[in-house]
């Protein structure tokens, strides 16, 4: 079940929510304290499936502004007039469900159970005291700080499914995502969608048409692969418009989800073994080393892993990032026998400069913390450049492998003017594709490689080790350009 909140405020609002989001409701939920002065009546006949009416109270999450008298009469009128299911919180006491389950013609009944504000203190003591209350579904939301609060999620759907129930168990927020995505895979009965962007009644909740059309969340079942990146921030995360799209073309039963991870070890222990691979970035992409059973030469020598897939059940390592700049830099031009200079001494320097000494150019790399310019260096057997030394340089490709110019900073540039005249210049910033770097260089007539054909390269590798066969890189680019 997938299930349309429909917010308001005004009846237009509402009736244009659902207009706008039948096609993909299997369901809709009327927040009745939410649409100011709710035309049931209206409200009812537009929605065409069944519908599920709440009334949500102040502390568990609501806006109800009302009396409890007044909640209880709104939720009568709309099940009188065919809202199918009534939404009672577990916290209004067995008074008020029993007033619903002991009526002979009754709703159907979902008893929720909300943490605003927290993680549900002991989820299967909760499941036990909601479970004998006869409540044809059982419901919790809760707030996750953190994807490896999904555990939660995970747990109380498992009980529903060990003891026959329906169940609902959604973690809020960015963080709790997945829990959305992967609702049926993991047993529960149904997930909350919004209507449109924004307009949900939750924290979190993911429009209808992308649930259904980009996830798929549907038609997944308990032997669906589960795929994701994991790092923290992922709001400019990209790879679930293209990973997703491509595991639908291959006919392969997977899903790929955001987990936005800072407790690397809780999500390794509670959330990695029902994942069979992701791809990791920034601040994992070193630690996660601690936690695979085998990193391949490459990952090992750069000293940091981006894509991790289960392999006979023991986690792999790899890194994707190196191949993906150089395939893109050799796009324009061999590397082999020519001179790069790399500016930074973090992850993305590190993997372009292994992979760029491996295909027989020459490295020098600059960073503003020279002493990791230098450490970078001595391991990877390439040469440390300082600030002074920079002017006297001779080079032929230049590569960014810093944030300068990313967005929202996107007025800066690491290097202008004459230097970069005649050079290949590469950056590996991908948010805007064009930055000031880039449009500097090609009006001083330089050969100009954006970060996002290294972002392809790097995810149709990923890709490969997904599903066994590379994307066509031009298929990619098409889904990254529709993306988001
Ligand atoms: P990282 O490990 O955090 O390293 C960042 C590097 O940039 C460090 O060397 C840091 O210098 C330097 N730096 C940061 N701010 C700077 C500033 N204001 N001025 C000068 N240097 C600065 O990050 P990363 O993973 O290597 O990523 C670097 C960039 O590459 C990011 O923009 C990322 O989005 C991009 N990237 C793109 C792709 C792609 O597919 N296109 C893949 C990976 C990364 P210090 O050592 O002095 O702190």
């Amino acid at each position: 079940m997938i299930i349309v909140s429909i917010t308001g405020p005004l009846m237009s609002d509402a009736l244009g929510q659902v207009a706008a989001s039948k096609r993909y409701a299997d369901m809709f939920e009327l927040r009745l304290d939410l649409i100011r002065q709710p035309d049931l009546v209206a409200l009812l006949s537009a929605s065409r499936v069944p519908v599920i009416a709440t009334c949500r109270m102040r502390k568990e999450g609501g806006s109800f502004r009302g009396s409890e008298r007044e909640r209880i009469l709104l939720l009568d009128l709309a099940s009188v007039l065919g809202a199918e299911y009534v939404d009672i919180e577990f916290s209004a006491g067995p008074e008020l469900f029993n007033r619903y389950l002991r009526r002979i013609r009754r709703p159907r009944v979902i008893l929720s159970a909300h943490f605003v504000n927290s993680v549900p203190p002991a989820v299967s003591t909760l499941f036990r005291r909601m479970d004998p209350c006869g409540a044809d579904v059982l419901k919790i939301a809760y707030a996750a700080e953190d994807a490896t609060d999904i555990r939660h999620a995970v747990e109380f759907t498992s009980l529903a499914v060990k003891g026959k129930r329906k169940a609902i168990a959604i973690g809020m927020g960015d963080a709790g995502e997945a829990s959305r995505v992967l609702y049926k895979k993991l047993g529960g009965w149904g997930t909350y969608a919004s209507a449109e962007k924004g307009e949900g009644s939750a924290p979190g909740q993911i429009k209808a048409s992308v649930l259904r059309r980009l996830y798929q969340a549907d038609r997944r079942t308990t032997s669906t692969e589960v795929y994701g990146v994991i790092g923290r921030p992922l709001g400019q995360s990209k790879g679930i418009y293209l990973h997703n799209p491509i595991f639908q073309r291959r006919g392969k039963d997977a899903v790929y989800c955001r987990f936005p991870v800072t407790d690397l070890a809780g999500f390794m222990r509670h959330i990695a073994p029902h994942l069979q691979g992701f791809s990791v970035t920034i601040p994992h992409k070193q630690t996660i080393m601690h936690y695979l059973d085998e990193v391949d030469e490459s990952a090992a020598e750069i000293g940091a892993v981006n894509t991790v897939v289960r392999r006979r059940g023991r986690l792999f390592g790899t890194n994707t990032d190196g191949i993906g700049a150089l395939d893109a830099i050799e796009g324009v031009g061999r590397v082999k026998g020519k001179r790069i200079l790399i500016l930074g001494a973090g992850g993305a320097a590190r993997a372009i400069a292994y992979e760029a000494r491996k295909r027989g150019a020459e490295v020098f790399v600059w960073n503003r913390t020279s002493k990791k310019a230098r450490a970078l260096a001595g391991e990877l057997n390439v040469q440390a450049v300082s600030t002074s030394g920079l002017p006297r340089l001779q080079f032929d490709i230049l590569a960014n492998a810093t944030p300068v110019g990313m967005t929202p900073d996107t007025g800066v540039s690491p290097a202008t003017g004459e230097i970069l005249s005649g050079r290949i210049v590469f950056d590996a910033v991908y948010n805007p594709p064009v930055t000031k770097l880039l449009r500097d260089a090609a009006s001083v007539g330089a050969t100009v490689v954006q970060g996002t054909e290294m972002y392809i390269n790097q995810a149709a590798r990923q890709s490969e080790l997904y599903t066994g066969r590379k994307p066509s890189l031009r298929v990619m680019k098409r889904l990254l350009d529709s993306g988001g």
